[in-house]
């Protein structure tokens, strides 16, 4: 679903991701895990041309990431058909960046009616059964301000899916949480799991690495270090960068 070939980034003179090789499977459940600043977020933001690769081959489900290849040409797309590759892969952030003037049920609703010009029926009623997915079906006329943290995720998973994305990209997405709110978010994305949605989780969540996550990575200025299931990189880290960082965090 993703493959990723020596895909390199810098910003001006500072080289973040040095090199990087994985690739990802449908329905595969993805973990990457690495210290700040080792370049986790700035790769998901290449997998959905948010930022854009200086080196190397970047593919979802078999399209190249803002280039289209004839031949042993390569052509960049235009905005229209990058905004199209990005329709089909959903974000969820740290913060949870729902619109403050909408209710849940609208932050929902949005993307569909705008982006693909769905009817708001149709929209309605997908949002609806969302927001009971996640849990949250009584809260649809809330605002972000009425509800808790927990549940602004949960709406802003809700949102992410309401464009059926093939693939979703979760970036830290319990870390801005209080204690006692991340599980009912990794409940959320291990319900997603079981469904067999394809899913690269960025994650400080060890034991939702362990149980839920297909595979490990573990990253470190900008490089790949160690992968593998995650019960083994977790249980018997090769490198000793790996196990630093782990000692740290687990
Ligand atoms: P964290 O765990 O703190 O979220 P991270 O692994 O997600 O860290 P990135 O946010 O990808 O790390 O940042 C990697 C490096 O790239 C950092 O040194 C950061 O300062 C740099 N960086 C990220 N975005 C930009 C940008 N737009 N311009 C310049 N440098 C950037
Ligand atoms: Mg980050």
């Amino acid at each position: 679903m993703v493959k990723a070939e020596a895909v390199h980034k810098s910003f001006g003179a500072s080289h973040v991701l040095k090199g990087i090789d994985l690739e990802v499977a449908p329905r595969e459940v993805f973990c990457l895990v690495g210290p700040s600043g080792s370049g986790k977020s700035t790769f998901l933001r290449c997998i959905n041309h948010l930022e854009k690769i200086s080196a190397g081959r970047l593919s979802v489900d078999g399209q190249l990431v803002g280039y289209r290849q004839k031949g042993d040409k390569i052509y960049e797309l235009k905005e229209r058909e990058v905004a199209a590759q990005r329709r089909d892969i959903g974000m969820v952030f740290q913060r949870f960046n729902l619109f403050p003037h909408m209710t849940a049920l609208e932050n929902v609703t949005e993307a569909p009616v705008q982006v693909k010009g769905e009817t708001r029926a149709n929209a309605v009623e997908r949002a609806q059964r969302l927001l009971d997915r996640v849990g949250l079906r009584d809260k649809a006329g809330h605002y972000p301000a009425q509800l808790s943290g927990g549940q602004q995720q949960r709406v802003a998973i809700a949102r992410a899916l309401a464009m059926e994305p093939k693939l979703m990209l979760f970036d830290e997405p319990t870390s801005a949480l209080d204690p006692e709110l991340v599980g009912e978010v990794l409940d959320v994305m291990r319900g997603l799991a079981e469904d067999g949605m394809t899913m690269i989780v960025v994650t400080h969540e060890m034991g939702f690495a362990r149980e839920v996550g297909d595979s490990l990575v573990f990253m470190d200025d900008g490089v790949v270090v160690e992968s593998g299931r995650p019960r083994d990189v977790l249980t018997d880290p090769r490198h000793e960068r790996t196990k630093s960082f782990l000692s740290k965090v687990l």
